[in-house]
């Protein structure tokens, strides 16, 4: 019996099929959960202080409004499971904040924010091609100076390594495309905004770039619609293994694929 089809790819999902399909299937297809983890929750964390930042007036977006800014998203977080799930000890909640500290600080070296014409924050774009429904949320999306469309994406992670650098601008494209779709113009540029070295790479999507992503989409979800006919989606040892939810579960690690549905909440299965 083929398995089902996700309802949609966003850039995380076709980075992660592309990196193990298992993983993919685990979490896409199967829906198990995974455990929070703090780089993530930090980079959500941070992700919150910088959209109540641009909802300040241009000329209020200082560094001590971002740092109150990060204390009112750390009071909404506080209770949030993504938060107390990862039950850090006092000595690691510090740490925890004066990271995100940190990569706040560092944002003010890559931008003036009073500078930037927001004209959406955390907007969620979906777009469809062919029976594929594509979905993706921009951090930012902006007005330059001669009213081009301008995309920001914050990344609180390391920044690629040059092999890996035009991998990651697929995601680039990615957001380009959606806008294209939904908004009816093609960005100008897209930036990619490391908070941790810190960090910009920017990129200017061409028609031909937006086209490549879209050829480029539309076999990932050919040999996603396969591997679901098929059953058949293979574990890829790498680097990220020592990250993933899914080890214990992970024939390439001596476990049981299986036993994978006891990871489900009570009555689910
Ligand atoms: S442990 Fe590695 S190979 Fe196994 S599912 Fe996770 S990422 Fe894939």
């Amino acid at each position: 019996m083929a398995l089902p089809l996700p309802s949609s790819l966003s850039p995380s999902k076709v980075a992660s099929f592309k990196d193990c399909a298992l993983a993919f299937r685990f979490s896409a297809i199967d829906h198990l959960p995974e455990a929070p983890s703090a780089p993530a929750t930090k980079g959500t964390l941070v992700h919150r202080a910088l959209e109540l930042l641009f909802c300040r007036q241009p000329g209020e977006r200082s560094l001590v409004t971002a740092l109150s800014c990060l204390d009112q998203a750390r009071a909404e977080l506080s209770t949030d499971p993504e938060y107390t799930g990862l039950e850090l000890t006092p000595e690691e909640e510090a740490d925890f904040a004066a990271d995100a500290e940190r990569l706040l600080r560092n944002y003010f070296q890559l931008e003036d924010p009073s500078t930037v014409h927001p004209i959406g924050l955390e907007l969620q774009l979906e777009a469809q091609v062919g029976n594929l429904r594509l979905r993706g949320i921009i951090d930012r999306l902006e007005l330059g100076p001669e009213g081009e469309l301008i995309v920001t994406d914050y990344k609180s992670g390391k920044s690629p390594s040059v092999n890996y650098e035009q991998g990651r601008l697929g995601g680039v494209h990615f957001y380009a495309f959606l806008c294209q779709q939904v908004l009816g113009r093609r960005p100008a540029r897209v930036q990619l905004l490391y908070l941790s070295e810190p960090l910009a790479i920017v990129a200017e999507p061409s028609e031909q770039s937006v086209r490549g992503l879209e050829q480029r989409t539309s076999a990932i979800w050919t040999a996603v619609e396969r591997a679901c006919e098929r059953e058949d989606f293979r574990p890829r040892v790498s680097p990220l293994c020592d990250w993933c939810s899914f080890r214990a579960y992970c024939p390439a690690w001596g476990g049981d694929p299986a036993a994978a549905s006891e990871l489900l909440p009570a009555g689910t299965v």
